[in-house]
């Protein structure tokens, strides 16, 4: 299974493993949390470096596929 998150284009996008993850997230993409101790993606606007949101891997996937966040 590929584990790296996949790009999108304006985003800077990074891997967040399970033993990074110390706290607990909600992940835009599905409104449902993160738990501590779940590797997920972390990413944010080129230029809002201040906008960084956690998600979960499949659901940045969705993201990164469809080309945009929303
Ligand atoms: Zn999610």
């Amino acid at each position: 299974m590929d584990l790296l998150p996949p790009p999108l284009e304006g985003y800077v996008v990074r891997r967040v493993s399970a033993v990074a993850a110390d706290k607990a997230y909600r992940c835009p993409g599905c409104d449902n949390p993160i738990a501590p101790g779940v590797g997920h993606v972390v990413a944010w606007p080129e230029s809002r470096p201040e906008d960084r949101r956690h998600w979960h891997l499949h659901c940045w996937r969705v993201v990164a596929r469809r080309g945009r966040i929303a």
